[in-house]
């Protein structure tokens, strides 16, 4: 018994030489002894298998019916397995030992100290090789190594591997993995949704600092279109000023993001006040930001849709000079040279996009159930601006000219609201809408649970950028 234990202890130790062999083989630091070698031995050690030293001189009787050494079939093997693997699992019948490379450690290296043997794991290297480079697998890379149970003993079948999206398994051909030979099958995993929480203080300017950090181009150019309703980049944000981004992506299990990105909650310290957006779903496919009460970050229309511009004529009965009698006026002429770009008013979607009549070139954007706003006499529409399109507030729609009946080159510009043109000028058209009774409710409900899962996510991530799934 205590032979056959020193037995395998002698066999150990020598896949420990030759172990290092391999990886002097392997490694170009020749002189550097991998510290795994010495914390497996010291674990042997600490566990107390072995009995004495053993001297140089002793005759190693080594026998061949020792079990592989990925086998949990007594304390010795189970004390070297614990050192090699990080884990154990059991799918299927089959077991699945997971290490982890570490720093300075190949593939090969992990292999040889498994007890898988030498010609087995030039077969799955072999095999591999196609789809991954062994030697570009890096620190840090869990590597599942497959076994199948064949009697008391543990039978090496294969190992499987993430490379980004992709599941690289490597299994034993032939019926029952009898076979010595090893083909790769490669599927893709589709990721799941996942939540990323980041925080940090602007230095030099909002963007950079955000980008450092890793928020996405895409997350801060909604940041940015969002809280340009409150708040003038360029005057009020300082350095100092903190930031909190939480958004949601596609990723993996180790954070490797695709797709686009959903940003859920920021908030922005201006001017010592903390002012946060939250994303909320509206009807529809639509969403919309919302502060902390509950009301849409979204203001009112713009007062003027362009710039540089005068009022030539205002809104309301207009008595012709010369002919003498009353006309309305159901809009706003605002003059302006021919070429000057007009702005969408607020966000909404291009209902008409065409030459109409009187009004020359126009362009009507409906806003919400209620209100719309109606652009004439452009000399032409913006790029894509045409029936059905989305725009934000202050896309360039088109440009001012004099088409239709018009004597000069000026924007007519109008608001209405259920259909009718009404006054822009006095008249506050409410356009963000505002959460009352149990919506309210349920919104401060959600938004309590956000800031929570921001703590948590950016508490527990030792990169900042792991997110937990998000379970709501
Ligand atoms: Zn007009």
């Amino acid at each position: 018994m205590v032979l056959s234990r020193v037995g395998s202890v002698l066999l150990i130790l020598l896949s420990l030489m030759s172990f290092g062999l391999v990886y002097a083989l392997n490694a170009n630091e020749k002189d550097e002894k991998p510290a795994f070698v010495t914390s497996v031995v010291n674990q042997i050690l600490q566990a107390g298998i072995i009995p004495a030293p053993v001297k140089d001189d002793q005759t190693l009787v080594v026998s061949s019916s020792v079990a592989p050494i990925a086998s949990d079939a007594d304390p010795l093997h189970q004390a070297i397995n614990a050192a090699i693997f990080k884990r154990v699992e059991e799918r299927d019948g089959q077991l699945r030992r997971i290490l982890v490379i570490g720093r300075g450690e190949t593939l090969t290296t992990r292999l040889v100290m498994a007890g898988i043997s030498r010609t087995e794991i030039l077969a799955t290297l072999e095999a591999l090789r196609p789809h991954i480079n062994p030697r570009k697998i890096r620190d840090g890379q869990e590597v599942a190594v497959l076994f199948a149970r064949d009697g008391g003993q543990e039978r090496y079948t294969g190992l499987e591997l993430h490379d980004g999206f992709t599941v690289v398994t490597i299994a034993r051909t032939g019926v029952n993995g009898a076979a010595n030979n090893f083909q790769a099958a490669l599927k893709i995993i589709a990721p799941e949704k996942r939540r990323f929480a980041m925080r940090g203080a602007v230095k030099d300017s909002l963007y950079d600092s955000c980008i450092k950090i890793g928020v996405p181009a895409s997350i801060l150019a909604t940041m940015i279109k969002t809280y340009s309703y409150n708040i003038d980049f360029q005057r009020d944000v300082k350095d100092g000023d903190r930031f909190e981004v939480l958004y949601e992506q596609l990723a993996d299990a180790e954070g490797r993001t695709t797709g686009e990105a959903t940003l859920i909650y920021a908030a922005l310290q201006v001017e010592g006040k903390i002012v946060p957006i939250y994303r909320v779903a509206t009807s529809g496919n639509g969403y919309e930001y919302f502060d902390a009460k509950g009301e849409s970050i979204r203001k009112g229309l713009l007062r003027t849709p362009l710039e540089g511009a005068r009022i030539t004529s205002g809104f309301g009965m207009r008595m012709h000079p010369i002919m003498g009698y009353n006309r309305m006026h159901k809009g706003i002429d605002f003059g302006a040279p021919s070429g000057t770009p007009i702005y969408a008013a607020g966000a909404g979607i291009i209902e008409e996009a065409q030459r109409k009549s009187g009004y020359g070139f126009y362009i009507r954007v409906r806003h919400n159930g209620k209100v719309s706003t109606a652009y004439a006499h452009m000399s032409r529409f913006g790029r894509g601006m045409t029936r059905g399109t989305r725009v934000a507030q202050g896309d360039v729609i088109g440009y001012v000219g004099s088409t239709g009946e018009s004597t000069g080159p000026h924007l007519h510009y109008e608001v209405l609201v259920d259909n009718d043109q009404v006054n822009p000028i006095g008249v506050n058209v409410a356009m963000g809408a505002s959460l009352g009774g149990k919506q309210l409710a349920s919104f401060q409900d959600w938004r309590n649970k956000v800031h929570t899962q921001f703590e948590q996510l950016v508490a527990s991530a030792s990169d900042p950028r792991l997110a937990q799934n998000d379970k709501r």
